[in-house]
């Protein structure tokens, strides 16, 4: 059900911020409740931890074709539809092999050497069948030993290998884990692919795996800088960098932004990015190459920024 107030946030099941964890339905109550004018859409968004850019996107689905419009979004033909369903079971066969016994036999119990060995032992077999379009994947969830027995494939074959701890854990503790595991590789050059493995929302998979690779300086793209928050905090700092971070995830575009909570220590860290913002009273001093801009009203700062970086999209990063 669609939230409206905060009373029974704890109890309420949080959304994801994603399509697939929406029904049309629940879509169509969200959008009607954000046109209704009941509540602002920072509101609406935030007590069911929906980004805004979602909620517009789905409007404007709605406004151009109602129900339908935010239905019809495949436009798959049947033979990609097969395709990907015989690719997902090989993908099935190949994800449940675990290690040989054999091999277990050989070393005792699982450990690097052992899924090395195995690794190999398949690369050879398909490469023996003429398959070379192939990437290995060498998972556990113990760090060492899957850092380990990435080494010592990278150092047997050419064949591009998929990174990352397997049930690496919760959010935290996940991203803590996985991060600490891939960057040991990453360090050394290996890896062509990564997989940050958590038991959360799979968006907040793959934003961690591009901050990490932006973090490491593999990547570039926009890198949101935001205050923890304090006593002093006059916006939804939480709310409008974790926005800016999902919608802006897969751009490439260098663009630094700060979003601060007050303008006591905020206008220092929002002079020095691209685009910046420092909450006040009763709104937020915007700042663009080092130079307060302008005062906004608060529920303006999101669409300011956007703006601001989707200019910068189209000019090129210019
Ligand atoms: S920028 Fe302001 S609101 Fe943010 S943590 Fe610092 S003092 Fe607190």
């Amino acid at each position: 059900m669609v939230k409206t107030d905060e009373t029974d946030y704890k109890k309420y099941i949080v959304k994801r911020n994603s399509n697939a964890y929406w029904s049309v339905e629940e879509k169509v109550q969200v959008i009607l409740m954000g046109l209704s004018k009941q509540v602002t859409i920072t509101t609406l968004c935030r007590i069911n931890k929906l980004i805004p850019a979602l909620y517009y996107e789905w409007k404007e689905l709605f406004i151009a074709g109602g129900k339908e419009g935010l239905l019809g979004k495949n436009s798959r033909s049947e033979r990609e539809i097969n395709c990907e369903k015989k690719v997902n079971a090989l993908e099935r066969f190949i994800g449940e092999l675990v290690l040989e016994k054999e091999l277990l036999k050989k070393y005792g119990h699982p450990c690097a050497e052992a899924l090395a060995e195995s690794a190999i032992n398949w690369a050879e077999f398909f490469e023996k069948r003429g398959f070379k379009n192939f990437k290995l994947s060498i998972k556990s969830s113990d760090i060492q030993e899957m850092v380990n027995a990435n080494i010592m494939v990278s150092k047997q074959t050419d064949a591009p290998l998929h990174i990352g701890l397997t049930e690496a854990g919760t959010l935290v503790s996940g991203l803590v884990r996985s991060v600490l595991g891939v960057s040991k590789l990453l360090e050394k050059g290996i890896g062509d692919t990564i997989r940050i493995s958590l038991s959360s929302n799979p968006v907040n998979e793959v934003i961690a795996g591009r901050e990490l690779l932006k973090a490491m300086g593999l990547r570039t793209g926009i890198q949101v800088i935001s205050c923890p928050t304090c006593t002093r905090t006059e916006i939804d700092v939480e709310n409008i960098a974790e926005s800016i971070e999902r919608e802006f995830a897969g751009i490439e575009i260098p663009v630094k932004v700060a979003v601060m909570g007050c303008i006591v220590n905020g206008p220092g860290e929002a002079k020095e990015a691209d685009i910046g913002i420092a909450g006040g009273k009763d709104g937020v001093a915007l700042f663009i190459n080092g130079k307060i801009i302008k005062k906004l009203p608060i529920e303006n700062a999101y669409i300011e920024i956007k703006k601001y970086i989707t200019e910068k999209i189209s000019a090129g990063g210019k």
